[in-house]
């Protein structure tokens, strides 16, 4: 955690702007065949023949969106570009190139800017996307950084969040609230650190949980499976906020009603024992809690054969006619309307 004093520091003004860019974008290849013109002209030029292109983007800021005290640089880097890549993801389309654009004080070094584009190349590698432009300028309150992601579906394949039928099946991906209990552990280990900073944590009984706020993933392999299995779900979105306002999106999209039963939330042991440890209730926070990047969707019952059997995947709900209202069915069986409660700023 924490800056090391003892890092190599060169002053950004060394480089000049164009340096700076020069020397943050040299490593990346382009593999895409739909990029012709990547980093270097005064736009790239993409080419997607007869598919539909699809496009989202998100700004980050510093001390809104993330506090470098105690995400490193690189993993932030990697981030940015992983929750741009599950908006993609979550068109049922497959991701091909993103820009990246900063603004950043005098107050970075140009090795912190190193290691926010090696966690943009790491993403960037791992889901198989080119790099093709950005932008760069100076900041006088600290570090911004947008990604645009863009990618390609057929276009009988593209999936929208209004597309949900009274008695489709809801489906989530992995498990929820992971991220936001890892968040929980490495605000109490700043505040820990604040008052000694000779005592380091120990994040070992943490690992999947403060990795899932730190360095999450964005579901490419659920799209693919998904083709795989041949089910194309009739609505989704990815859950950034958390699974309660996800839900009410596409339900209220969608014009239809829900049942999400309780017992049925996927939860990982380490979230569990650790809402335990703060006495928080487990299902609140995979309601409310966001930033896991699962996918939800929903799919028509003739397709359940077909994804049952699958460890990733798990059947959360039932869609009914938009009458019926949007309820959580408890443990106990008792039914309470959903709510978009979000425990996080109206920036998010
Ligand atoms: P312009 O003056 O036309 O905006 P720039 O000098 O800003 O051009 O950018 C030169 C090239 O470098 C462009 O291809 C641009 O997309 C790319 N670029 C600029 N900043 C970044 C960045 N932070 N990350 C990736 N590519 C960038
Ligand atoms: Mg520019």
């Amino acid at each position: 955690m924490i800056e090391d004093k003892n890092q190599e520091r060169t002053q950004l003004s060394d480089l000049g702007e164009f340096g700076l860019i020069d020397h943050l974008t040299k490593n990346f290849e382009l593999k895409q065949k739909s990029t012709i013109k990547g980093i270097g002209d005064d736009a790239a030029v993409l080419n997607f023949k007869n598919k539909s292109v699809v496009v989202t983007t998100d700004l980050l800021v510093e001390g809104v969106h993330f506090d470098l005290s105690y995400v490193p640089l690189k993993h932030l880097g990697c981030k940015a570009v992983v929750v741009n890549l599950s908006d993609v993801y979550a068109m049922n389309a497959t991701a091909s190139q993103i820009t990246v654009s900063i603004a950043v004080s005098n107050r970075f070094p140009l090795e912190a800017l190193e290691a926010l584009y090696a966690g943009i190349e790491t993403a960037a590698k791992i889901y198989n996307v080119d790099v093709i432009g950005g932008d760069t300028t100076s900041s006088n309150t600290g570090l911004l950084i947008s990604v645009t992601a863009i990618g390609e579906v057929d276009v009988d394949q593209q999936v929208y969040r209004d597309g949900a039928k009274p008695n489709d099946l809801l489906v989530v991906s992995g498990d929820l609230g992971g991220a936001y209990m890892g968040l929980q552990i490495l605000e109490r280990e700043k505040e820990v650190y604040k008052v000694n900073p000779n005592n380091q944590p120990d994040l070992e009984p943490y690992s999947y949980i403060v990795e899932r706020q730190l360095k999450p993933e964005a579901r490419k392999d659920v799209v693919q499976l998904l083709q795989d299995l041949e089910v194309k779900p009739t609505s989704m979105i990815d859950i950034s906020d958390g699974l309660s306002s996800e839900i009410l999106h596409l339900c209220k999209q969608s014009g239809v009603g829900c049942d999400l039963f309780e017992n049925k939330i996927p939860l990982d042991p380490q979230v569990i024992s650790t809402c335990e440890e703060f006495n928080i209730d487990s299902t609140t926070v995979a309601l409310n809690g966001g930033e896991d990047y699962e996918l939800l969707f929903t799919i028509s019952q003739e397709d359940y054969p077909k994804i049952k059997a699958n460890p990733s995947l798990t059947v959360i709900g039932y869609i009914r006619e938009k009458e019926a209202g949007i309820h959580l069915v408890t443990r106990a069986e008792t039914k309470i309307e959903l709510k978009a409660q979000g425990w996080r700023n109206f920036n998010d």
